[in-house]
C-alpha cells in the first residue's frame, strides 16, 4: 500500500518506480523507512485557489486562469468518449462507467511551468504532459494567440494527453511506439461539424513519405524493438522527432484496415496480459498474424504512406456523423495541429 501511494504520488520515468520498488522489496526494507521516504519525496500540493474543479460526463475539469465555453467543453467531452469507444471496441480495452479523465488546462506559460515544476518537480519546454503521478492530462492554453485557433489547438493536445492517461489505465510501461503514436493519431482528432475525421498530421507525414522514397532511419525491425531509453535517444537524433513520426505513421496505417487493427489488438492484448513487466514481442506477433509476416507488412506499410489520404474516418464515429457538436468552434478548425 505504502509503496502504491509512493508511485502513485511521483511522475515520470515509470521504470524506475519498478525497479525500485523491486530494490525495496528486495532488501525488506521495513514500513518505516518507506514511509520517511514516502513523507520526503510527496511533492507540494498545487496552489488549488487558482484553479475551478468541476465534473461532467467522462471527464473531470480542472481548470486555471480560463473559463471553457459550454462548445468547447462539450467538444471535448465528446471526443474522449470517441477515443474511450475506440479503445474498447478497437482494442478490447473496457472501461468502468464511472472512469474519467482528469483535463487540467491552465492558461499562462508561469500559470503552466508552476503547476509542472509542482507535479514533475521539473519544467519541460511542452506544451502538454500526461502525469502518471496524479493521473492527470495537463495542457498548455497561450494567451495572446488567436482565440478560437488556440482552442481547437488546446482540444487536439488535450486528446493527446488523454489518450496516453487511457492506456496507462490499462498497461504500463508500454512500447513508445504505440503509446505515442496512437496519441499523436488521436490529436489528429476533429470532433467539429461535419469535419468529424482523423487528420492526418503534415509534417511528420512529409518526413514519411521522403524516408519512403529515399530509405528510413533504421530498419523496421529494430524500430519496433526499441526500449523506453532506446526510443528517446533515437528520437532525439535529428530535428523531425523521428521516433515519434514513425510510431505515428505505423499506428495511422494500422488503424487503415481490419487486417491491421486486429494485429493493434493482439499486441495490446499480448503486453496487457503479461502484466506490467511483459516485453512485447510485437515483430513476432505481426509474422504470426499478418499474411506475409513482418516482410509484407512493411511493404504495405511503405507503399501506404506514398497513397496516405489527408483523413480518414474513425470507427466510434459513424453514429455520430450528424451530431450538432461546436458549431461556434467550427469556422477556424484547424484540423492540422501538432504538439511539439
Ligand atoms: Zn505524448
Amino acid at each position: 500500500m505504502l509503496i502504491k501511494l509512493f508511485i502513485q504520488n511521483q511522475e515520470g520515468d515509470f521504470e524506475f518506480f519498478e525497479n525500485l520498488q523491486r530494490i525495496l522489496l528486495k532488501n525488506l526494507l521495513s514500513k518505516k523507512i518507506l514511509l520517511i521516504l514516502f513523507l520526503f519525496t510527496a511533492p507540494a500540493v498545487a496552489d488549488e485557489s487558482k484553479f475551478v474543479t468541476y465534473e461532467t460526463d467522462k471527464c473531470t475539469f480542472n481548470l486555471c486562469n480560463i473559463e471553457l465555453a459550454k462548445p468547447a467543453e462539450k467538444a471535448i467531452v465528446f471526443g474522449i468518449s470517441l477515443i474511450m469507444d475506440t479503445y474498447h471496441n478497437t482494442f478490447g480495452l473496457e472501461f468502468p462507467d464511472d472512469y474519467k479523465v482528469k483535463v487540467t488546462i491552465i492558461s499562462g506559460k508561469e500559470n503552466f511551468d508552476e503547476y509542472q515544476q509542482k507535479l514533475r518537480g521539473k519544467v519541460a519546454p511542452c506544451i502538454g504532459f500526461y502525469s502518471r503521478g496524479y493521473r492527470e492530462a495537463v495542457v498548455l492554453h497561450k494567451e495572446n494567440e488567436e482565440k478560437i485557433k488556440e482552442l481547437n489547438r488546446v482540444i487536439g493536445v488535450v486528446f493527446h494527453e488523454s489518450s496516453h492517461m487511457m492506456f496507462d489505465y490499462h498497461i504500463h510501461n508500454p512500447p513508445l511506439w504505440i503509446d505515442e503514436g496512437l496519441a499523436e493519431y488521436f490529436e489528429g482528432l476533429s470532433v467539429i461539424g461535419k469535419n468529424k475525421r482523423i487528420f492526418l498530421q503534415k509534417n511528420r507525414q512529409s518526413w514519411c513519405k521522403w524516408w519512403a522514397k529515399n530509405g528510413f532511419p533504421i530498419e523496421l525491425e529494430e524500430f519496433l524493438n526499441l526500449d523506453y531509453h532506446q526510443f528517446y535517444q533515437f528520437d532525439s537524433k535529428g530535428k523531425n522527432s523521428q521516433g515519434y513520426t514513425i510510431g505515428y505513421s505505423l499506428v495511422y496505417f494500422m488503424m487503415s484496415s481490419n487486417a491491421t487493427e486486429n494485429i493493434f489488438k493482439e499486441i495490446l492484448q499480448d503486453i496487457k496480459k503479461s502484466g506490467r513487466q511483459g516485453k512485447v514481442d510485437s515483430v513476432k506477433i505481426i509474422n504470426e498474424n499478418y499474411e506475409g509476416g513482418l516482410e509484407r507488412f512493411e511493404r504495405h506499410w511503405k507503399s501506404y504512406i506514398l497513397r496516405t489520404k489527408e483523413s480518414r474516418p474513425l470507427r466510434a464515429l459513424r453514429k455520430h456523423m450528424d451530431d450538432k457538436i461546436s458549431s461556434a468552434l467550427e469556422d477556424s478548425n484547424d484540423p492540422n495541429r501538432s504538439e511539439d
